[in-house]
């Protein structure tokens, strides 16, 4: 999903903070700092909760996009004498891909393995350049334009036979399904509060406390916060948001996604009954987020049926983020030609969703694409 509304109760924890506790967390000497710190600490330890890390493992980013960065950044420049091989993958978001295209122009050399057509990363091409010892894999927990989840664990099995540095990008699986930094050998995980009921411009990265240490280059100079590796005042309201969001996400996980899932599920079938053979779906059933479903539509164009779904909140597979309308690259990587990909649909289902969205988001596409596709009377 692009975004999720902030919940009720995230805003409701995050309100005080902006009024009656407005201190800054490094300013000890006074009550209202401490009682910000105080906010600060019970938020991270919620954050490290919601994937089995410690407390002290959680840097407080603006998002995951600056997570990533750090992480990628990070170890790429702090690591420069273990060499300049890095690995990642074709269907990473792109404050992923072009992070490793800007130390490409500094001259790293750069793996993008492929996935296959349900959008699983090639074990095979993995272990491959796994034994090129890279120092650093990115590779994320859950796609966001078509929901796949890669495999962790067997990724988790390769990694640890290899020794490198593992980066995951769990901006969409974070809440959503389980992820457990203490049963995998992922060293540097991201999070969004706002892809898990939170507010934008909030997140976090997981840093693995080890023996030797993580060698990290931070990306933000200055007063010293997070141990040195992002500098700046802490957006208190932003943090207290996170962790509410993280303790939710947390523990409504198991009902939330079963209820999610039903939805998917019911406006998946509902789509593929009513357009017999004229729509696709994308992504691996059998292994994906419960709220993600794209589907790709045959004899419409993609910015017609988008347009007429205009009161749905559908994104296009086209790369709507960048402004290009270049089709998606993670339907090009699961073997989309540029036509089908414009005539791709997302649908994000969520918390606040009901089965009369679903009820009337089943009705409004199965009318506009029959409208859609029927031949012209002209
Ligand atoms: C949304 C998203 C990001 C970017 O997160 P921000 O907090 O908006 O910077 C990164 N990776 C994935 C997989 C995402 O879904």
């Amino acid at each position: 999903m692009a975004t999720t509304p902030v919940d009720p109760r995230v805003l409701e924890a995050m309100w005080p903070y902006f009024t009656a506790h407005f201190g800054n967390p490094a300013s000890r000497t006074h009550a209202y700092g401490w009682s910000a710190a105080e906010a600060v600490d019970r938020a991270r330890a919620q954050v490290a909760s919601l994937i089995r890390a410690t407390p002290r493992e959680i840097v407080l980013t603006s998002g995951a996009t600056e997570a990533n960065n750090l992480a990628i950044k990070g170890v790429a420049e702090a690591n420069r004498d273990r060499g300049d091989h890095l690995v990642t993958c074709v269907t990473e978001h792109r404050a992923v891909l072009d992070v490793f295209a800007a130390l490409e122009r500094r001259g790293f050399r750069v793996t993008r393995l492929p996935v296959d057509s349900a959008g699983s990363v090639d074990l095979e091409r993995l272990e491959e350049a796994l034994a090129e010892e890279p120092v650093l894999l990115s590779l994320m927990a859950a796609n966001n334009e078509i929901g796949t989840l890669q495999p962790l664990e067997e990724i988790g099995r390769l990694v640890a036979a290899s020794g490198v540095i593992w980066h995951c990008d769990a901006a969409q699986a974070a809440g959503k399904v389980p992820v457990d930094v203490a049963g995998l050998p992922i060293d540097l995980l991201s999070m969004s509060a706002h892809k898990l009921y939170g507010p934008k411009g909030q997140g976090a990265l997981f840093v693995r406390r080890r023996k030797p240490p993580l060698r990290l280059t931070p990306l933000i100079e200055g007063g010293g916060q997070e141990r040195g590796l992002r500098s700046g005042t802490l957006n208190v309201p932003g943090i207290v948001g996170l962790g509410e969001a993280c303790r939710l996400g947390g523990e409504e996980m198991s009902t939330d996604s079963a209820r999610i899932g039903a939805l998917r599920d019911d406006l998946e079938s509902r789509l593929l009954d009513g357009l017999d053979g004229q729509v696709r779906r994308n992504g691996d059933p059998r292994r994906r987020l419960p709220g993600a479903l794209s589907v790709s539509f045959t004899g419409i164009h993609g910015s017609d049926l988008l347009l007429a779904l205009r009161d749905l909140a559908v994104s296009a597979g086209s790369a709507c983020s960048s402004g290009t309308g270049e089709p998606s690259h993670v339907l090009k990587a699961i073997g989309c030609d540029d036509v089908t990909a414009a005539a791709t649909l997302r649908f994000g289902i969520g918390r606040f969703n009901t089965a009369g969205d679903i009820d009337y988001a089943a009705r409004r596409t199965v009318h506009e694409a029959r409208r859609l596709s029927a031949p012209s009377v002209a």
